[in-house]
């Protein structure tokens, strides 16, 4: 990394973060490149968000056309690409409605808002049903709802007191989640696939149950597909394989493809609990953030992506999956659907994903003991066969070094 942009880091930007091994300065398709010239295979995709890679040439067209027409208006007044957004993603998700945001922890906010205003019209009073019962291991954000919704002691740490009326149940565990849910409860949140947690998926029978449930309940069933939707499991939304129809789904990451982007669909029969007031974001639904959204919504069917993810995800699987015949000592199993991948190591990540950045590719850690591969949406066998080659050169040194 070049001195003066580490001194600046070292300086200036606060260390909420740990210290970034490299500057990375330009991106193309599912390469990205470092200050220093050093080209990466990208499978980090920004945390998923980087849907279609680096620069989708129609992706930038959108973005620097809107930019020269129209930058930002406030939701003041009506944006037609809002409205044409809020259709597109109403035609995926069922009749409902949209609100636009610019986060995914915004996204979550916005639902466990809606649990408390359901709460109060279902119990007639507000401080009265609020309770929201979520997974262990799950992450939902890091503002005070997210965070306080988040299933993992160590995004709480150092914020307490957390806000109160949240409870943290055995993921796919139907009777624990019936259980836990009482006269106060409001809502249900989930992640469909607990990304941060360490890829780890909803059975189709755990969300079937749990539609059940929240239906017999007066409970709301609330989707956090902020890192798992948005085409990353071969379906546009990651639930869509159960067939169940959800009460609030939360969105951001790749729906934007890049460019800040945050959304929270709401059932129709619930969209009304919001009124005018409620609830506000300055800068949701701005007009360059939805002109890149449907970018990515156009590109994702004009380019058939979420059939791309369904074929090449099985193959990439089945051979992430022999790496663990290959390498006993070192790999336990592979974890998660289409490219929403947890390779799940016998050791702690941290060091094999340098040695994997420094031999030149990308990639996230999960949950200490998961490497996460989440290549872009539009991936060539070609790359996934590149990503295999490395992850084995490096694994086999790896390897060797152990015995
Ligand atoms: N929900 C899930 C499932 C996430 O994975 C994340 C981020 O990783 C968030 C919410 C928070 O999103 P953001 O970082 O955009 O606020």
């Amino acid at each position: 990394m070049h001195s003066k942009t580490k001194e600046f880091y070292d300086q200036f930007v606060l260390k909420n973060y740990a210290s970034p091994p490299i500057a990375i300065v330009r991106g193309e398709g599912t390469r990205a490149w470092d200050d220093e010239g050093r080209e990466y295979l990208d499978f980090s995709t920004g945390v998923a968000v980087n849907a279609l890679g680096h620069c989708h040439p129609v992706w930038v067209k959108a973005v620097q056309e809107q930019v020269a027409q129209l930058g930002h208006c406030s939701n003041l007044y009506a944006s037609p690409l809002q409205g044409d957004l809020a259709k597109r993603l109403c035609q995926l998700a069922g009749p409902g409605k949209i609100f636009f945001c610019n986060s995914g922890a915004e996204a979550t906010e916005t639902l466990v808002k809606l649990s408390r205003l359901h709460g109060k019209k279902v119990s007639g009073q507000e401080n009265q049903r609020f309770q929201v019962v979520t997974a262990r291991g799950s992450f939902h954000g890091r503002t005070f709802g997210g965070l306080s919704a988040t299933g993992q002691e160590k995004t709480q740490a150092g914020f307490h007191p957390i806000l109160p009326g949240f409870s943290h149940v055995k993921f796919n565990d139907l009777v624990l989640f019936s259980e836990a849910i009482t006269e106060n409860t409001s809502a249900v949140l989930i992640e469909p696939i607990q990304g941060e947690g360490g890829v780890h998926a909803a059975t189709v029978d755990f969300l079937c149950g749990l539609r059940e449930l929240c239906t017999n309940r007066g409970v709301l069933l609330l989707l956090d597909e902020v890192q798992c939707g948005v085409g990353r499991t071969g379906t546009f939304f990651a639930h869509e394989e159960s067939g169940i129809i959800p009460d609030g789904i939360a969105m951001a990451k790749g729906l934007g493809g890049g460019f800040p982007i945050g959304a929270v669909w709401i059932h129709e029969q619930f969209a009304e609990l919001f009124q005018p007031g409620s609830h506000g974001c300055t800068f949701g639904g701005n007009p360059m953030a939805c002109a890149a959204s449907l970018a990515v919504l156009d590109i994702i069917k004009s380019e058939n992506l979420l059939q791309n993810v369904r074929d090449l995800s099985v193959w990439y699987k089945r051979e992430l999956q022999a790496l663990k015949t290959r390498f006993p000592s070192l790999v336990d199993g592979v974890r998660g659907q289409g490219f929403l991948i947890g390779l799940v190591m016998k050791r702690e990540v941290g060091p094999l994903v340098a040695e994997l950045r420094d031999s030149g590719l990308l990639t996230v850690p999960a949950a200490g003991d998961v490497l996460r591969l989440l290549p872009p949406l539009n991936v060539s066998t070609e790359d996934l066969q590149t990503s295999l080659q490395i992850l084995s050169s490096v694994f086999h040194n790896n390897e060797n070094q152990v015995q």
